[in-house]
């Protein structure tokens, strides 16, 4: 398999290590480019963010890195950026760089309160009895509901970790996946993917940092997302250059089962097709 990675936060934003740290790591291991995609900075006052006045920098150091190795690897510089009702309309646009991630890892309250989806079990639990009033299913509507606004606004290049609502789901303990309202949910998601064309951010990171058996998204989504043509980028979600291609093995097997024989990568600047093997 060709080796990519387009998800990775170095100390740019919450990631463990500088940026060079991940390059030569990925130059070791036979990476043929890689992509970062830290975490762009909202008006929300976050520790995990890229400062606004490092957004400058952090591009300079990307392209700066690209051009010395530039004989070794290929480097894109990208950032993970959160979709909320209300985000500036140039959210997205803004940045010189070359490719979005687009996320959901909250929900901002009317408070200026910041209710987590992306966030341990106590905190996803005050997310779903404070913000959503104890029902989960308003708030796994409110979560695709608000991907489908961010393609439709934004048209980011691939959504992130897809189905992250599920990361404190172990069990099934809120929500069945199997249940018809469920998949009702993520069907309406993945037409529009399939309309606009829009990739999924094939993560392993749930499965690296020990929260889930799966890969976002699960197996059974990504078998809808291949019927209907979804392209499917492999990335790890790497916060230290250790995890750069963390479970990508088990994962691509899970890709095969589920109908996928291609991945996407970056080559020349240019999403491309290549094959999964
Ligand atoms: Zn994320
Ligand atoms: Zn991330």
């Amino acid at each position: 398999m060709i080796k990519t990675n387009y998800h990775m936060h170095s100390t740019y934003s919450d990631g463990k290590a500088e940026p060079e740290a991940y390059v030569k790591t990925a130059i070791e291991r036979g990476f043929s480019s890689i992509g970062f995609s830290e975490h762009g900075p909202t008006k929300f006052i976050k520790h995990w963010e890229l400062k606004a006045e490092k957004v400058d920098e952090y591009i300079g150091e990307i392209r700066r890195l690209k051009n010395l190795y530039s004989d070794k690897i290929e480097i894109y510089c990208g950032m993970e950026l959160d979709y909320f009702p209300g985000i500036e309309e140039n959210a997205f646009s803004k940045h010189d760089i070359d490719y979005v991630i687009g996320s959901i890892h909250y929900f901002p309250g009317q408070d200026g309160e910041i209710y987590g989806v992306d966030c341990k079990f106590e905190e996803f639990k005050k997310t779903i009895f404070d913000y959503f009033e104890g029902d989960i299913k308003a708030m796994v509507h409110e979560y695709y509901y608000r991907i489908i606004q961010m393609i439709d606004k934004f048209n980011p290049e691939m959504i992130g970790h897809f189905d992250l609502i599920k990361i404190n789901n172990n069990g099934q303990q809120f929500f069945k996946e199997s249940e018809n309202w469920y998949k009702d949910e993520i069907m309406k998601v993945l037409e529009v993917m399939a309309k606009k064309g829009t990739m999924f951010d094939v993560n392993t990171g749930g499965i690296t940092r020990g929260f889930l058996s799966d890969p976002y998204p699960s197996p059974w989504i990504l078998k809808n997302g291949a019927r209907l043509k979804i392209p499917v980028v492999l990335n790890s979600d790497a916060h230290t250059p250790e995890n750069i291609e963390g479970n990508f093995e088990s994962v691509r097997e899970i890709m095969k089962l589920s109908g996928y024989k291609s991945k996407m990568i970056l080559r020349e600047g240019k999403w491309e097709e290549v094959p999964l093997k």
